[in-house]
């Protein structure tokens, strides 16, 4: 199962993915965790990306692109993947095309996290990350059991430097001007599916997990 999560940011993707990707027994590839931890070893990569993703922007489609197909390298995608964060433009869904082509795979599905404003706000402003894991937190929706700590692995908690009201602005903005051309490609060849990702979190995974069943 070739799996992509779309939505906004604050839809929930990461944590869906990581929930999937246990039940599902796939990797969970996230160009955001992977750009992240580029800028955090500090490569090449990620002194390129570090000032673009504090600004909301898109890392270069070249980038990204050839940071992908470099994983995709890695045998532990042979039954399927869990992929968030991208595509996040139509030149980005037709190059996910050909990388998986030239490998001799292809999306099977894709899951679009329908998500309203006032719910991406209020997520992402109290939004918290384990440093160690890539688990999500939020202060107030999913607190974790002891405070600062990871429920999952014990590391520290922290706020990401784009979670900020002006970055999270942006990356919406960005957002909204390229999805269109996503859903419209996707739909074409039959592959999206919606959800409505206001609800609850176990809500919406039980309803991907039903999804990803009927493929
Ligand atoms: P979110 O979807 O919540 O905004 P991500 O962790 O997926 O967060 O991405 C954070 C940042 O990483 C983006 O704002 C962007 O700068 C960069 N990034 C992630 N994925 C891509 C991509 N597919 N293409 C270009 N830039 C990306
Ligand atoms: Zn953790």
């Amino acid at each position: 199962m070739y799996l992509v999560l779309l939505g906004p940011p604050g839809a929930g993707k990461g944590t869906q993915a990581k929930k999937l990707a246990e039940n599902l027994r796939l990797p969970h590839i996230s160009t955001g965790d992977i750009l992240r931890r580029n800028v955090k070893d500090n490569t090449a990569l990620g002194k390129q990306a570090k000032g673009i993703m504090d600004k909301g922007l898109l890392v270069p489609d070249d980038l990204v692109a050839k940071m992908l197909d470099e994983r995709f390298n890695n045998p532990d995608i042979k039954n399927g993947f869990i992929l968030d964060g991208y595509p996040r433009t139509l030149a980005q869904a037709k190059t996910l095309d050909d990388i998986l082509g030239r490998k001799g795979k292809k999306i099977d599905l894709v899951v679009y996290l329908n998500t309203s404003d006032e719910v991406i706000i209020k997520r992402l402003g109290g939004r918290l990350v384990c440093s160690k894991c890539g688990a999500n937190f939020h202060v107030i929706n999913m607190p974790p059991k002891v405070g600062g700590a990871c429920d999952n692995c014990g590391g520290s908690l922290y706020q990401r430097s784009d979670d900020n009201e002006i970055t999270v602005r942006k990356r919406l903005e960005v957002y909204k001007k390229e999805v269109a051309s996503l859903i419209e490609y996707y739909s074409k060849v039959k592959k999206l599916r919606s959800l409505n990702a206001d609800l609850d979190a176990g809500v919406v995974l039980k309803q991907i997990i039903d999804l990803s069943a009927k493929v």
